[in-house]
């Protein structure tokens, strides 16, 4: 199977924060593969903006070191890095000042796309939508692109989307997930409303539970102040795991545009049960064969902030009243795997009698390996009566798709060119961010009211074992947490 690339418009994309980490690992490597897929076209231009003072020769050689270390190790043809790192400038720029605003504005062309992507903290958001606008550096058709923290809590979001608002209409605002732009994530549509198969199941009539896990191996390492002031909750389910929930429990769409979608999704949101605190457990990581444990790395021996969180949630509309969705997220777990299980009821009545207890189980792997598993039941072969046994339909994407299953296109690198395309489906609209705190905001200041303390677990395993309790309690359980 030969991938299609569908060349983009000609585009300017300023990159804010283009010497920092997510630059160098995530923006420029995905644009050179791009760039390498023949989808940027001959005009196009990304320019580096950041306090530090270089010139363009000084920014392609860091952007080229960048390159060899987080391109994963796809290259191009001979000389093409060299064709890529052409289309690189840099200006020296200070979001909070006016050195080097004039210079951007005359580098900037009036007849290409204009983007610009806010690869900074939030607190400078606000600065540079209102200096790219005081500047005279917008119009109807320029875009900007805003990165994760949206906020820490409600009223974070509220004013940080004010501010942009007052620059910005809703439709040129891009808030990045980078999980929508996962291949498999995008399959979870494809799935639920390419086939007919599943769409007549997929409601509590049918489905037992859900699951959606996304375990790390990794603890937070350096991060730890910065993770801490955070935690599990903002970091990972306020934004990653709530969009995940959106696409598996949202309605059919009347058609796949940005709109009709995250319409859909914000009713999910709004829908969302408020969470009991039994029906949560958060967890920090001890110290183990594979480091310092969370207290240790996040340099306070005294920190309550949540490593790990499993939780039960429920979304009370007439879709999924009675199914239970289990969440759960945390780092330094028995192996890297992203998930989505969706187990399916027993049967009403087994013609095969006590011995029928199976289930079917439909399982989504974001990560590794890719693909769709659906669990079925069949006879075991061969002679001696009815024996039933339950084998996996398995698609896992690389095997079935050959090597454009494998080599999957990195969410940011998709996410960017959907950006110079001006499609906003795979974003989220301010709307939904805001009701995703409003959701958040109660448990976390539950937490905070009464001095909630998490629970330890061992690195290198599957989370606290009250998170099992959790389950057991239910008479379910997790899912292996395995590769
Ligand atoms: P970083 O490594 O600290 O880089 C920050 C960048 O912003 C640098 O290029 C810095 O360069 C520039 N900068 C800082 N203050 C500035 C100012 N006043 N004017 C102009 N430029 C300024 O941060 P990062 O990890 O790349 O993260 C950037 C954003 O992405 C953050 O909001 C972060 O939460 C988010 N994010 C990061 C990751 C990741 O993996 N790194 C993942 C998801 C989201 P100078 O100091 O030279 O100005």
């Amino acid at each position: 199977m030969v991938s299609r690339v569908i060349p983009v418009d000609p585009f300017d994309l300023v990159i804010f924060g283009g010497t920092g980490d997510l630059a160098r690992r995530k923006i420029l490597p995905g644009l050179f593969r791009r760039f390498c897929a023949g989808q940027m076209p001959k005009d196009a231009r990304i320019i580096g903006a950041a306090r530090a003072d270089m010139d363009a020769a000084g920014y392609r050689a860091l952007i080229a070191e960048a390159i060899a270390e987080f391109g994963g190790g796809r290259t191009c043809e001979d000389g093409t890095l060299d064709g890529f790192l052409e289309r690189l400038h840099y200006v020296p720029i200070d979001a909070r000042g006016e050195k080097g605003w004039a210079d951007l504005a005359g580098l900037m062309r009036d007849d290409v796309v204009r983007a610009y992507y806010f690869s900074v903290g939030p607190s400078l958001f606000g600065d540079l939508a209102q200096r790219l606008n005081a500047h005279g550096m917008t119009d109807e058709a320029s875009r900007i692109v805003v990165e994760k923290p949206f906020g820490r809590d409600l009223a974070s979001a509220k004013a940080l989307n004010k501010d942009l608002a007052t620059y910005f209409d809703e439709s040129q605002i891009y808030r990045i997930d980078h999980y929508l732009g996962k291949e498999t994530v995008q399959n979870l549509m494809a799935v639920r409303f390419g086939n007919m198969l599943f769409e007549p199941l997929w409601n509590s009539q049918y489905v037992d539970h859900i699951q959606i896990t996304v375990a790390e191996t990794v603890g937070v390492g350096g991060r730890g102040e910065y993770y801490d002031k955070s935690g599990a909750m903002r970091d990972m389910v306020q934004n990653h795991l709530m969009q995940l929930l959106c696409l598996i429990a949202m309605e059919p769409p009347s058609k796949f545009d940005p709109d009709a979608v995250r319409d859909e999704k914000l009713k999910v949101i709004r829908a969302l049960d408020a969470v009991e605190p039994h029906h949560i457990v958060r967890g920090q990581y001890e110290a183990g064969d594979e480091g310092p444990g969370y207290r240790e790395e996040a340099g306070d021996p005294r920190s309550r902030t949540e490593s790990y969180i499993a939780m039960k949630v429920g979304i009370s509309n007439w879709r999924w009243a009675g199914t239970p969705f289990y969440l759960r997220t945390g780092k330094r777990l028995k192996a890297r795997s992203s998930e989505i299980t969706v187990v399916f009821k027993e049967l009403n009545h087994s013609i095969f009698g006590e011995q029928q207890d199976h289930r079917n189980v439909l399982s989504i792997r974001l990560q590794p390996n890719e693909g769709i598993t659906l669990g079925v039941t069949i006879k075991e072969p061969g002679p001696g009566g009815m024996r039933l046994v339950d084998v996996p339909l398995d698609m896992t994407f690389a095997d079935a798709l050959g090597e454009d299953g494998a080599d999957q296109t990195d969410a940011y690198e998709r996410l960017i060119m959907d950006v110079i395309r001006g499609n906003q489906t795979l974003f989220m609209r301010g709307d939904e961010v805001e009701a995703a705190w409003a959701w958040t905001d109660p448990i976390i200041d539950g937490w905070d009211a009464r001095g909630d303390v998490p629970k330890t677990y061992d690195s290198g395993s599957e989370g606290p074992v009250d998170a099992v309790q959790m389950l057991a309690r239910d008479t379910r359980v997790w899912r292996k947490v395995a590769p």
